[in-house]
Formats: C-alpha cells, sequence, structure tokens
C-alpha cells in the first residue's frame, strides 16, 4: 500500500476533525502503530527485534518505501501524515494510519530515532533524530538499505508511573505483543516478517518467522505450526443481506454500491478437534485484514463452536471482508474497535452460515488423512 500523497500544510486534526486521544498506550500499540507504518509503505519485509521484551529497545526494520527528505521536518509533528488527502478519504480508508499521532508521540515518550533510504539514494541513508515536542534535532548520513527502521528506547522512561506499570504487567504485555505480531504475520500475504528476541546480553532468539508467502495457510504454518493447521477446516462464508425498511435501509442504497454482501474467510478447528482453552492470540479477527476485537462476533464463533463440541473451543481466523462503506473504523484511537453497520443480523447470518459449514463436514476422516 503505498501512501496517498503528501498534504501540504495542513494537519490531520484539521482534516479529520474525529482525531484525538492517545495512541500510545503501551508497549502493544507501539509495536502495532509501528508494523502499521511499515505495511502502509509497502513493505514486503518487516523485522522486529525486541530487547529485553521491549522494556529495553523495540526495533522495526522494513524495506518499505523509505521517507522523503521533504517530510524529514514535519515527520514527527503532531498530527502530520502523508496519507490522508481529504476529509472524505476517511470513508475509503486504504491505510492502517491516518492520524499522524504515532511517531510524536513516541518522541514525547522514548528515546526516539529513524533511519530512512529510499530506492534511488542506497546505500546511503539518513538517520533523523527528534527533540521530545517532536521537532527535527539533526541528521547525519548513515550506511542503508532501502526502507525505514524505527527504534524505540526506553518507552516511558520520563513517566516513571507508567514506567513502573509497563515493568509489572511484562509478562501479559509480551504475550500481547507477540499475539498481535502473529495476528499480522498471519493476515499479511506477500509479506516476509520476522520477530526477535534479545534477552539481556544473551543471543538473539527467532520467535517466529513467515516466508513471504502467498496464503494465509502458509502463514499459519509458519506461526503456529503444521500441527496446528491439520485440525482446522477452511471457511469461506458468504453471507447475503437483504435490504429491508429502518435501519437497515442502507443496505439497498446506491451509496453503498449495491454491495450487501459479507463474505468471512479463514480457518476454524474441526469441532473434534477443538482446543484446550481460549486464548486470544489463537482467536483472530480481521476486517479487510486489519486485526481488530470484535467480540461479538468472537462469541457468535464460540456459542456455535460449544454445540459441536461442549468441552473445547476452537482456534479461529476469519477475515471479514466487506464494503468500506459498511463500517467504521473512526471509532478508538488505536482503529482496533470497529463498528459494522447491522451487526445484529450479520451474526445471525453468521451462525447459520457456520452450522452450515459444521454440518457439511466429514468428520469421518480421521485428520491424520486430511490434505
Ligand atoms: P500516520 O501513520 O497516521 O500517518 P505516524 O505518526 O504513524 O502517522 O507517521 C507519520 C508519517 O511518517 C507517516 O504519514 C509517513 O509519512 C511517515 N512514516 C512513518 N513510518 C514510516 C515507515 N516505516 N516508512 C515510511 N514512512 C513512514
Ligand atoms: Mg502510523
Amino acid at each position: 500500500m503505498a501512501t496517498i500523497k503528501a498534504i501540504e500544510g495542513r494537519t490531520a486534526s484539521e482534516i479529520n476533525p474525529g482525531c484525538s486521544g492517545q495512541v500510545i498506550v503501551d508497549l502493544c500499540s507501539v509495536v502495532k502503530e509501528l508494523v502499521e507504518n511499515s505495511l502502509d509503505a509497502g513493505a514486503t519485509s518487516v523485522d522486529v527485534r525486541f530487547k529485553n521484551q521491549g522494556l529495553e529497545s523495540i526495533e522495526v526494520q522494513d524495506n518499505g518505501d523509505g521517507i522523503s527528505p521533504q517530510n524529514y521536518e514535519t515527520l514527527a509533528l503532531k498530527h502530520h501524515t502523508s496519507k490522508l488527502a481529504t476529509y472524505s478519504d476517511l470513508t475509503t480508508l486504504q491505510t492502517f494510519g491516518f492520524r499522524g499521532e504515532a511517531l510524536s508521540s513516541l518522541c514525547a515518550l522514548s528515546h526516539f530515532s529513524v533511519t530512512t533510504c529510499m530506492a534511488a539514494d542506497a546505500p546511503k541513508g539518513t538517520k533523523l533524530d527528534f527533540e521530545v515536542s517532536g521537532k527535527l534535532k539533526g541528521t547525519s548520513v548513515v550506511a542503508a538499505q532501502k526502507g525505514t527502521t524505527v527504534s524505540v528506547e526506553n518507552l516511558f522512561n520520563n513517566l516513571p508511573v507508567r514506567r513502573r506499570e509497563l515493568e509489572r504487567n511484562i509478562k501479559r504485555e509480551w504475550s500481547r505483543v507477540i499475539g498481535v505480531l502473529g495476528q499480522y504475520a498471519c493476515i499479511q500475504t506477500g509479506v516476509k516478517f520476522s520477530v526477535s528476541q534479545q534477552a539481556g546480553k544473551g543471543k538473539k532468539t527467532s520467535l517466529f518467522s513467515t516466508k513471504g508467502n502467498k496464503t494465509t495457510r502458509e502463514n499459519i504454518v509458519n506461526v503456529f505450526g503444521a500441527k496446528t493447521l491439520t485440525a482446522l477446516v477452511p471457511m469461506d462464508l458468504k453471507l447475503k443481506l437483504e435490504p429491508t425498511s429502518g435501519p437497515s435501509q442502507r443496505w439497498s442504497t446506491q451509496e453503498d454500491g449495491g454491495q450487501k454482501d459479507i463474505r468471512i474467510v479463514g480457518h476454524i478447528s474441526r469441532p473434534a478437534s477443538g482446543e484446550g482453552r481460549t486464548t486470544p492470540d489463537r482467536q483472530m479477527f480481521f476486517v479487510n485484514a486489519r486485526p481488530c476485537g470484535l467480540p461479538q462476533v468472537a462469541k457468535a464463533f464460540n456459542e456455535v463452536y460449544k454445540a459441536y463440541n461442549g468441552s473445547q473451543s476452537p482456534f479461529i481466523f476469519a477475515n471479514i471482508e466487506l464494503d468500506t462503506h459498511l463500517y467504521d473504523v473512526n471509532v478508538s484511537p488505536d482503529k482496533r474497535t470497529i463498528m459494522l453497520h447491522d451487526q445484529t443480523r450479520m451474526l445471525e447470518n453468521l451462525k447459520e452460515a457456520l452450522v452450515f459449514l459444521f454440518d457439511s463436514q466429514d468428520y469421518t476422516v480421521p485428520i491424520s488423512q486430511l490434505p
């Protein structure tokens, strides 16, 4: 995904009055914002490196477009973005980012630097250092390949209470971080992800990596292992939403481009081969490939599954594909909360489609003999 175009002299808050709030609230949000920036820059390789589970540093290196020198000065200023050209773009949002808040927040909350290189300049890149305010402090020429590396050291060091909280909760926070990275690594086909961690002065260990696969199926194997995949059935649910009167009328309008279908594509545990308990990192939901927390959708999946297997939970990997007019992403600062229009009817349809999927499977085939 390439950037739309640079906006001149306008900030995202001018263009997008709904933009406010903190995007960097914990370690997980740092990782998410940096990875999304790499994907927005069209990266096909994203390398995420942690020192001491991110308490010491988080580095994200990509091979994306790089940053143009004309954007150096404004890069980390609040509400500067190169991704949003007009307010109406919000309804057809193609990029993950659009608020221009992540880098400016990171300047204020960590020791922050960026090294970037556009294709034409390789192997020479530019290292950018920033003041806490986000103002560019200085640049230096360094050796670099095409792409951008963002480095965040000592997160929250200037906010002792927040820092202590992070250290206290690091175990829980770390498993969330790995869970979220697994979601991006699984959903993004054609992107090589690698995630590594170095504890203390110890050796760097690889946590997982994907190979730039063409399918999410292969990504799941890379992240969760081949054994996980054999217990899953592929899912491709097509939900038809008939236009009715009342609040749902919007389905039938021309503005929606006549689109009335939702497709849910992914993988789910076979009823006979669920998992011990529900772990959030093994139930993943996406809306048009954007990782999302969708508790109501999760509930619907789990409810149906329970009718087939009362003692276990399913592994779920579900990407909801639908027209961008049919949901709002501009709901929470982290963009993980998404409002699906007409969710109640969608969930009814989803449950029916799942029952149909499970009923139509031949579960007499032992897992070991599955293709
Ligand atoms: P947003 O993503 O909402 O635009 P950010 O604060 O995350 O805001 O980033 C600010 C700007 O910095 C982006 O609009 C983009 O132009 C640039 N940028 C950030 N990270 C990268 C990257 N990895 N590669 C290229 N450009 C980047
Ligand atoms: Mg961003």
